[in-house]
């Protein structure tokens, strides 16, 4: 699905500034405080906006930046990505298609990084571990762009499966609703109408 420029709008403006009011999107952007409120829900919903949290310096807090390849077994790429992603100090996860995870770490006491090698070597379907100590960071931009065409895969508002084809589309509260298949449709009004009933 495309979006539309109000919510190209509304996501440049909290990309800019996350503690943006609805009242000053909507100054901004010539729209009504409902209609950012609404856009924002489902924007929220179809998970593209994920959360609104303030960006902090590490770099600031005394704290170091290593990323980190781990080279795994092809079999085991993600059940590898998954027990590293309990730990605290892993704080972005990526895996890509050969079986290589990528990690950006961030240690209080540079001596964490030795016992993390270890521990992240130790497990039988790591092949191989390299670390690359950050000396300054040169840029930090959020990773999503806001460019004037986007586009998302809807995701069932019941499920959160991804909708393939023509999604059921309802429309309540002056918002749209997006359903996979009519069970979904059935489960998710039966949900709404019963949260309604109770605010
Ligand atoms: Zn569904």
């Amino acid at each position: 699905m495309d979006l539309d420029k109000t919510d190209i709008a509304i996501l440049r403006c909290l990309q800019e500034d996350c503690r943006s009011s609805l009242r000053t999107i909507a100054a901004k952007i010539g729209v009504s405080v409902p209609t950012v409120s609404s856009r924002l829900a489902t924007l929220e919903q179809l998970g593209i906006v994920n959360g609104y949290c303030a960006s902090l310096n590490p770099e600031r807090l005394n704290e170091t930046s290593v990323t980190l390849t781990v080279k795994t077994r092809l079999q085991a790429t993600e059940e590898v990505a998954k027990v590293l992603a309990k730990h605290e100090w892993a704080r972005r996860i990526r895996m890509t298609r050969s079986g290589l995870i990528i990690i950006d770490a961030t240690v209080v006491d540079r001596g964490d990084i030795d016992s993390i090698l270890e521990d992240v070597a130790a497990s039988p379907d790591v092949l191989d571990c390299q670390h690359f100590d950050g000396l300054r960071t040169v840029k930090e931009t959020p990773l999503a762009r806001v460019t004037d065409a986007l586009t998302t895969t809807l995701i069932c508002f019941q499920c959160k499966g991804p909708i393939k084809g023509e999604p059921i589309k309802l429309r309540m509260d002056e918002r749209d609703h997006y359903l996979c298949c009519h069970s979904c449709e059935k489960l998710y009004l039966e949900k709404y109408k019963k949260l309604k009933a109770e605010a």
